[in-house]
């Protein structure tokens, strides 16, 4: 259900943001999940986790950030690596430009700053790959300094709570205002979790929020449309499999989607029966994918790679969904 709101303004001074700070972190220390990024507090571990969640959900982060980090268990260990080497672990998780910034930034930090990660936000934010969000929250997650984060769940939250469609620096503004002094790595975490937890996208829980009587929409607010621009694609594959082998061609290193990434021989007049259909999204685009089990012609540049060792090269999320499907891998 939307609510109206009708102005009322429920934080008014500072006596009611140590209250819903208060609230917040009493319910964040009695309720906050049990991830394996909040066992301590190493930068090089907060950064990764902070890395992986960017567009990507926690659930689907869990087992790869587990993965990664067994690979890679220090900063100093992933800068010294191959770049498809880290491509390879990234494997999955999608977005790839967030790998290989993370790979730069790990030689920055071992070249140019002798291991150690700056300790503000804007030291922070020199490094590859790390904007205004990640900054702040390494700097108040690691290094307790007290600034505000704003992602996707904060702006929901704090929407609601002041009633209104806010948007850019009013966001970070109040944010920066209510963010606690005191203990600001654990409040950006609760703002975050409340908003991935129980100020839901669709139907928030205020039953159960701790912040419910100093929130002023208690409940959706009502949201300006926002005009979407999906396009469709068909995207023909084939599946060539011998002797224990199959053929894999590498993307073109200076393709603007996933470049030096492997996939499977794109074909563009199968003309056959696919061996097996689905249907992926990459951005704006929406895929219908088929795959035809049919030989290539010779004269493609591919390369023959024993099927038990597919898994050890970057591959496209797309190429793990068919091999997945295809019960390669
Ligand atoms: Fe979100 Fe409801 Fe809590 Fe307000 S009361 S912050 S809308 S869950």
């Amino acid at each position: 259900m939307t609510a109206s709101v009708n102005g009322m303004k429920k934080i008014r001074d500072s006596s009611d943001r140590c209250r819903f700070q208060r609230n917040l972190l009493r319910w964040f220390d009695r309720h906050k999940r049990d991830l394996p990024w909040r066992q301590d507090h190493d930068p090089y571990r907060i950064w990764l986790s902070e890395i992986m969640l960017q567009q990507t959900r926690v659930a689907a982060v869990i087992e790869h950030y587990r993965r990664f980090l067994r690979r890679f268990p220090s900063v100093e260990k992933l800068a010294s690596a191959r770049e498809a080497s880290v491509l390879a672990a990234w494997s999955g998780l999608g977005y790839y430009r967030r790998a290989r910034m993370l790979h730069a930034a790990a030689k920055k930090i071992v070249n140019e700053c002798g291991g150690e990660f700056p300790e503000s936000a804007e030291g922070l934010q020199e490094l590859p790959g790390i904007g205004r969000y990640t900054a702040a929250a390494i700097a108040s997650i690691v290094f307790n300094k007290p600034i505000a984060v704003v992602d996707g769940n904060v702006e929901r939250v704090l929407q609601r709570v002041y009633g209104r469609n806010l948007s850019g620096e009013d966001l970070w503004d109040l944010a920066g205002a209510l963010v606690s002094q005191r203990r600001p790595g654990d409040f950006n975490q609760a703002m975050m979790e409340l908003g991935a937890t129980i100020c839901l996208p669709r139907q928030p829980r205020c039953l159960l929020c701790p912040v419910s009587d100093l929130c002023a929409a208690r409940g959706e607010l009502e949201r300006p449309k926002k005009a979407t621009h999906q396009t469709k694609r068909n995207i023909h594959y084939t599946l060539d499999c011998r002797n224990g082998s199959i053929l894999m061609v590498q993307r073109s290193k200076n393709a603007t989607l996933m470049p030096g990434m492997w996939e499977l021989p794109e074909i563009t007049n199968p003309g056959t029966t696919p061996h097996l259909s689905l249907r992926h999204s990459i951005t704006v685009t929406d895929y219908i994918v088929r795959v035809f089990r049919r030989p290539v012609l010779d004269n493609l540049d591919g390369r023959w790679v024993r099927t038990s060792r597919v898994t050890s090269l970057p591959l496209t999320g797309l190429t793990r969904k068919i091999l997945r499907a295809a019960k390669i891998i």
